[in-house]
């Protein structure tokens, strides 16, 4: 078999060498949709194993990689946790980077590991410790999950389907873990640290398992909850830990069977008006090609308009340079200065126009710039492009959009002009007309005649740079 070598296969190989078994993913396509033709919908994409039977199908050889990424070249490429190994996961989307800070201020500071930035603004951050499991909300925690025995992350260089790309942002060696998280990895469930108060919060009550007596209905209630955001399939990989630790567990072939019966009854409809979960708007129709292929047009004349111009214009001659030379990393400062950069933008810009600007070359400074476009992002004041996910503009609120649809019906003034050239167009309300032509050619006549024509039928202010004083006196 030949050797693949795809970025992705070779990061796949790497992997394999230091031991950590891969398996192939789903990935993003165009418009951001399912690339692997299967599909998938909203968090899905990006994420889903390709092969029959998941992790159980992961390799740690190079026959396996060549394999799967000779038939995949794009997958997506997943690491499987091997044991020994646990990771806690940071979702940005649900407040993960907030719950860590909260954490480590509760305990202490997390030793320096290896970790990865998502696609999605998530970290991966990777932790030595025996038997630690799935867990979601850890410790309580919204946007904190631990990925341990049997779980898999997706790795660099995958694309995530917003079209972020997952990459190493630290490559030190795996820390062991703290005491303190190994221990809260085991008291998850009995949950030490208070629920922070978001209206999911009788879903992270409810995964921490229930008794006897509810964990039928609860566990419906949660396929019910679930299935509005996530596919079946992931609904049951989701609710087995919550069957795990309930007392006494409840069966998987339970979970299985509430998931069906609930998702029979109750099919997406599409969107969520309760979490708002924006996974759900972005539908990809998969097959329905008139409709997407009508999209495709749009989005193709989008990215021909932006091609060839100049992504954005330089502030270092502004000084730009020297302040990011005194204040170096201050979050908060660089914040600030990347949100004027971009509203002093003009085009679309990219991560690296930002770190060019601003001489960004730490990891943490990279990490805290994606961060803040994020920011911008989520709070309308920059947009992404359609269809090229690495770029972003200024949305300009100074520019209004002008419905002129709906706008008044307006009835041309009946002027009449020297040579009856009214028929050829019209004035109305507020037009300036400029008669031009050269010296001698009759432009004083044109607008003498003009005013004889009209003069009944207007009022008449006629003002003329070849005019004296005396002239100017009789007409004002
Ligand atoms: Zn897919």
């Amino acid at each position: 078999m030949n050797m693949v070598t795809t970025a992705k296969a070779e990061a796949a190989r790497k992997y394999i060498a230091r031991g950590f078994p891969v398996m192939p993913l789903c990935w993003p396509g165009q418009d951001q949709c399912c690339g692997c033709g299967r599909g998938h919908q909203g968090k899905q994409i990006g994420k889903v194993p390709l092969t029959e039977h998941g992790s159980k199908d992961a390799t740690l050889t190079q026959e396996g990689v060549n394999e799967y990424w000779g038939k995949w070249p794009d997958a997506n490429v997943a690491i499987v946790i091997p044991e020994g190994y646990f990771v806690l996961d940071v979702d940005a989307d649900r407040g993960g980077h907030e719950s860590l800070d909260i954490l480590q201020e509760r305990h202490a500071k997390l030793p320096k590991t290896m970790s990865v930035i998502t696609g999605g603004n998530g970290i991966h951050l990777w932790f030595k410790a025996d038997g630690i499991r799935n867990t979601t909300a850890f410790a309580g925690f919204s946007g904190l999950d631990v990925r341990g025995i049997g779980g898999y992350v997706v790795a660099p260089p995958s694309i995530h389907r917003n079209g972020g790309e997952y990459a190493w942002i630290d490559e030190s060696p795996i820390a062991e873990a703290p005491e303190w998280l190994i221990k809260l990895c085991a008291n998850n469930h009995r949950g030490g640290a208070p629920v922070p108060k978001t209206k999911e919060n009788w879903i992270t009550q409810a995964m921490q398992g229930v008794n006897e007596g509810q964990r039928d209905d609860v566990c419906t209630r949660l396929a019910g909850y679930y299935l509005t955001k996530i596919p079946p399939d992931i609904v049951r990989e989701v609710l087995y830990p919550f069957a795990d630790r309930c007392t006494p567990p409840l069966p998987h072939t339970d979970v299985d069977k509430y998931v069906d019966s609930v998702s029979r009854k109750e099919r997406t409809k599409g969107e969520d008006p309760n979490t708002g979960d924006k996974d759900i708007y972005h539908y990809c129709p998969p097959t329905e090609p008139a409709i997407s292929e009508r999209y495709k047009s749009v989005t193709e004349s989008v990215t021909n308009l932006t091609d060839g111009q100049e992504p954005m214009k330089s502030l270092q001659s502004q000084g730009i340079e020297n302040v990011t030379k005194e204040q170096p990393s201050v979050t908060e400062s660089l914040s600030k200065r990347i949100e004027d950069w971009v509203k002093d933008s003009s085009g679309w810009f990219s991560y690296d126009d930002i770190d060019k600007e601003f001489g960004l070359h730490a990891d943490n400074d990279k990490l805290n710039r994606r961060v803040i476009i994020k920011r911008l992002k989520d709070s309308g004041i920059v947009e992404q492009h359609i269809k090229n996910n690495k770029l972003y503009r200024y949305i300009n609120t100074s520019v209004r959009l002008i419905d002129f649809k709906s706008g008044n019906k307006v009835t041309p003034i009946q002027l009449k002009y020297p040579f009856g050239i009214e028929y050829y167009f019209n004035t109305y309300p507020g037009n300036i007309i400029v008669v031009a032509g050269s010296p001698d050619a009759g432009k004083t006549a044109f607008l003498l005649n003009l005013i004889k024509m009209n003069q009944y039928d207007f009022s008449i202010y006629y003002q003329s740079s070849e005019m004296g004083k005396t002239n100017s006196k009789i007409v004002c």
